[in-house]
């Protein structure tokens, strides 16, 4: 039965989020490499004090969150009243697409850039214009050239998922240097502490240097707490100030909070998972040319393995789920031809790999 109530006419533009899987008919293990969750499960901290916050459960969280706003200062040396937190950084993305965009508005992203920020653009009202990469990497000119009077939004997932490229530091400032001064620049850092390049800055410099740029990061990543839902931002007073009037006065739960601030005391988390991912990533995207499959280089933990073809890629994920190994296909990001595979723990990825050895792509026998 069609509705008598009826949502604003962007909403239906809007097709559901579909995470990745988790789940294989007839499968009793489970390989999940599709959604970047860090190889390591939730740092040990992590789980005792979620455990140990289930007494207080009754008890309303800290809506100021400022026992993690300032753990997440000290570990990464910035002020905390320049950060809020939020339900996920997913929460924050779109409480400033909603703030700063809406209808009548544009908001600028990378062809593929993170899906949210076109879904959640659209939510808002905001016209979503995609600016074509080249050989897979944000083009700064183009997306320079693609602002016009009513562009408000420019989001930048840098590394980019689900490509993994990364744009050098260079190139993000001269982005910024091209805008104007009256549009937000978002640096989506999701993936920062997994960058090898030298000369990179996951935003805070940006952020300082002016008003108008916000970065944004998570704890679903390297921390290993996406079922916490736990985001963060740094930015400008002003636009802290906006995300404060507008966030939920509770979008942190205690659970999260506890998790978190846990999360930044583990001794040698970050250490570990970077050198783990370094290695892995290496010998995943290596073992995958071997294979004859194209592996586009990648600063986060995953590799976007690239099969030519849209049959290939389908047929691979086919193979890989056989053998219990979920990864994401990418026909949702313009890229059917690739499928993006999350660096597990060593034995997953010699799972993948070892499933991959037995590959034959359609037509070549
Ligand atoms: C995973 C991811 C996020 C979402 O993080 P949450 O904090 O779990 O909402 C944001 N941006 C990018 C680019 C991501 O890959």
């Amino acid at each position: 039965m069609p509705s008598t109530v009826q949502p604003r006419p962007s909403i239906l533009s809007v097709e559901p989020y579909v995470g990745g899987e988790s789940k294989l008919p007839g499968v009793n293990r489970i390989i999940k490499l599709s959604s970047n969750e860090g190889a390591f499960g939730p740092p040990p901290g992590a789980i005792a004090a979620i455990t140990e916050g289930a007494r207080e459960a009754h008890r309303y969280p800290d809506g100021g969150a400022h026992a993690l706003r300032a753990a997440i200062g000290k570990h990464h040396g910035l002020d905390p009243e320049r950060i809020v937190v939020g339900n996920g950084s997913d929460d924050l993305l779109a409480l400033l697409i909603l703030a700063y965009g809406g209808e009548g508005t544009e908001l600028v992203m990378s062809a593929h850039g993170f899906m949210m920020y076109d879904l959640t653009g659209r939510w808002a009202g905001c016209r979503v214009i995609k600016v074509p990469e080249k050989n897979l990497v944000a083009d700064v000119d183009g997306i320079i050239a693609a602002c016009g009077p009513r562009t408000r939004i420019v989001i930048l997932a840098n590394p980019n998922n689900p490509t993994g490229a990364l744009l050098p530091q260079s190139e993000v400032n001269r982005l910024r240097a091209g805008l104007r001064d009256d549009v937000l620049l978002v640096l989506d850092s999701a993936y920062a502490e997994y960058v090898d390049a030298a000369d990179y800055d996951p935003g805070t410099a940006l952020v300082d240097a002016g008003t108008n740029t916000v970065m944004t990061r998570t704890f679903s990543k390297i921390w290993g707490l996406g079922g916490m839902r736990l985001g963060w931002c740094y930015g400008s007073a002003p636009i802290i100030d906006v995300l404060n009037r507008v966030r939920g006065p509770f979008n942190v739960n205690a659970a999260a909070m506890a998790a978190g601030i846990a999360a930044l005391a583990e001794p040698g988390w970050v250490e570990k998972s970077v050198a783990h991912n370094r290695e892995w990533r290496a010998r995943v995207s290596a073992g995958l040319e071997e294979r004859g499959i194209k592996a586009w280089p990648s600063e986060g933990n995953f590799v976007l393995a690239d099969f030519g073809t849209p049959e290939a890629a389908k047929a691979a994920d086919a193979h890989l789920r056989t053998r219990g190994l979920i990864v994401r296909a990418m026909g949702g990001y313009g890229l059917p031809q690739c499928l993006r595979m999350t660096i597990g723990t060593a034995e997953e990825c010699g799972m993948l790999l070892d499933a991959l050895s037995d590959f034959r792509p359609p037509g070549r026998g």
